[in-house]
């Protein structure tokens, strides 16, 4: 089956994202723990690809061999990676992305991955904030302008319509 990765720190709203894609109450549990960033987990999806998820970054107390253990198994996933079709990067609309988000896409983007952004969380944001906080993203990322950015909520599924079609168009 084809391959979408699944990246984000941890509590960004992987779990969430992927519940509401195929509209499950509680299936996925992508948090993994500290002590657990080694294995990379995959879900079917509808019978039609797989989501590879990533392992959340972005804890504080992950040790140095920890952290580099964990910078070869991307590294080795990434370069075998042949069914690989994209990756998702998930962030929070409602901040700056991070220092681990905008490491995360730089290295996506050095595999030659195109990458679909979510942001999410879109649900608690006032209207008004929210193309300021796209823009914000796009310029902290430095998005390439062949990748998307979709504003998402798990809550109210805005995003989901348009997250489904920007991921086909990979598959
Ligand atoms: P994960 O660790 O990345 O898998 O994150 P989860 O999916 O477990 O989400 C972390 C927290 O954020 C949970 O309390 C979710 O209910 C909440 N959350 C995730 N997505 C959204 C969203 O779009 N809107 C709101 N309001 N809360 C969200």
């Amino acid at each position: 089956l084809p391959e979408i990765a699944l990246a984000g720190r941890s509590n960004v709203g992987k779990s969430s994202f992927i519940n509401k894609l195929i509209n499950r109450k509680a299936l996925a549990r992508t948090s993994s723990k500290p002590g657990k960033t080694q294995t990379l987990n995959f879900y079917i999806i509808n019978e039609a690809f797989h989501f590879v998820d990533v392992p959340g970054y972005g804890y504080a107390k992950v040790s140095k061999t920890e952290r580099e253990a964990w910078g070869r198994m991307l590294e080795t996933y990434f370069t075998q990676r042949e069914n690989l079709k994209a990756a998702v990067l998930l962030v929070d609309l409602r901040h700056q992305p991070t220092a681990d988000d905008i490491r995360m896409y730089e290295f996506l983007k050095h595999h030659n991955i195109p990458v679909i952004v979510v942001a999410t969380k879109l649900d608690k944001l006032k209207k008004a904030q929210v193309a300021k906080n796209v823009k914000l993203v796009k310029q902290t990322l430095n998005l390439d302008p062949n990748d998307q950015l979709i504003p998402f909520s798990a809550e109210t599924a805005q995003g989901k319509e348009e997250a489904w079609r920007v991921l086909e168009s990979y598959l």
